[in-house]
């Protein structure tokens, strides 16, 4: 049996209680004889600069890159806001995502069945919503130069944002999200602008190219990104992946989000470029450190141990695991088990370890 390699970033705040909760997890897998993991648990954010001074050492940087993945909790508090830019908790998850190489950005947004009662949209809308949006991270208008605000002669001023995409950076994206369909429902969606937008244009048409040189296999529709916006609202369950830029891919999936409920769900892949074999991969809560709830049993772990089941399908190529757990988390959440922040109101509410144990004991 292969030993997948993960390196677990816990962090600050609710971040080591809710990785509490995915050692747990991996301790049944290694436990049912379903898989094997060499699990190594580094300093981040505060944390390490409370021990090291800076917010992420070589060390812990180099086990990064050694491992098959990185699980990662949540960084910051207000015990670090007032130290310089360079040496902020963020800081280190910056310079993860940078030295690894992460230029994709995989959000998915799932709507378990016991959740879409509660949901303030239609029900029907959402129940069994389980859509991905891979947005492209490291290009586009929030790095293109020029990128600055000019002084013009009658003292009007002028602001300047680039968006550029190369043909690679469009091929390596949309890779990931045909990959990625593959191994879900086989359906690709790709947003862009290519009325308006030359970088659309070029969006479209290396899509299209990718898509008949490799991916003929995979299902292929291109949506002009407001419309896609609309249909989010419209009828959200219509997409499987959907691949987008950096801008439109913001905007997407914080729409997307709002779909599903509770931030304590939300859990994200960060990938790069395959090296050896194995794509380079950060996985995480799409939520933060929450100092107000932090060290009181209060958080949701459903995040992050739906980070776990990304990493179990996405890096380990463990599908019926990640099934496995995800099923385990949908049984967890139909028995009634909620933390409070999905409890309605007068609803009793378990804590972060209970509704750890509850997944376990379901697994
Ligand atoms: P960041 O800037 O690090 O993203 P933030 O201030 O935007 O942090 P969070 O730290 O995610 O946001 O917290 C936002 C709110 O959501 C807080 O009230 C917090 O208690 C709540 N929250 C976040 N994560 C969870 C969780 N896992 N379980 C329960 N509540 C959560
Ligand atoms: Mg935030």
């Amino acid at each position: 049996m292969a030993t997948h390699k993960i390196l677990l970033l816990p962090g600050d705040g609710i971040g080591p209680e809710v990785a509490q909760e995915v050692s747990k997890v991996l301790a049944w897998f290694t436990r049912a004889g379903i898989a094997q993991f060499e699990t190594e648990t580094d300093l981040v954010g505060g944390a390490a600069i409370d021990a090291h001074g800076v917010p992420l050492s070589e060390a812990a940087m180099d086990r990064a890159k050694a491992a098959d993945a990185v699980l990662f909790g949540a960084v910051g508090g207000p015990k670090w806001a007032g130290v310089s830019y360079a040496k902020r908790p963020e800081a280190g998850l910056l310079r993860l995502r940078k030295d690894l190489g992460l230029f994709a950005n995989l959000r998915p947004a799932i709507c378990y069945p016991a959740l879409a009662e509660a949901s303030a949209l239609k029900r029907e809308l959402v129940e069994g919503l389980d859509i991905v949006i891979v947005r492209e991270l490291t290009g586009g208008v929030y790095f293109g130069e020029p990128k600055e605000i000019v002084t013009l002669e009658d003292g009007q001023k002028r602001a300047v944002d680039t968006q550029v995409y190369t043909t690679g950076e469009i091929e390596r994206i949309a890779a990931v999200a045909f990959d990625l369909a593959r191994k879900r429902r086989n359906k690709v969606a790709s947003a862009e602008k290519h009325n308006v937008m030359k970088t659309g244009v070029l969006w479209k048409e290396t899509v299209t190219k990718l898509h008949a040189e490799q991916y003929s296999d995979v299902g292929l529709e291109h949506v002009l990104a407001d419309n896609c916006a609309m249909q989010l609202v419209r009828n959200p369950k219509q997409y499987d992946v959907l691949v987008t830029d950096n801008l439109f891919g913001d905007i997407l999936s914080d729409v997307a989000a709002m779909l599903t409920g509770s931030l304590g769900m939300l859990p994200s892949a960060s990938l790069g470029a395959v090296e050896n074999g194995t794509r380079r991969a950060l996985y995480e809560p799409v939520h933060g450190s929450a100092p107000d709830i932090a060290g009181q049993n209060l958080a949701n772990p459903i995040a992050m141990i739906g980070s776990l089941a990304m990493a179990l399908r996405y890096s380990f190529g463990l599908l019926e695991a990640a099934d496995q757990l995800e099923g385990a988390i949908t049984r967890t959440l139909a028995a009634g088990t909620r933390t409070r922040d999905i409890a309605g109101p007068g609803t009793n509410a378990v804590g972060t370890t209970e509704m750890g144990d509850a997944i376990v004991r379901e697994l």
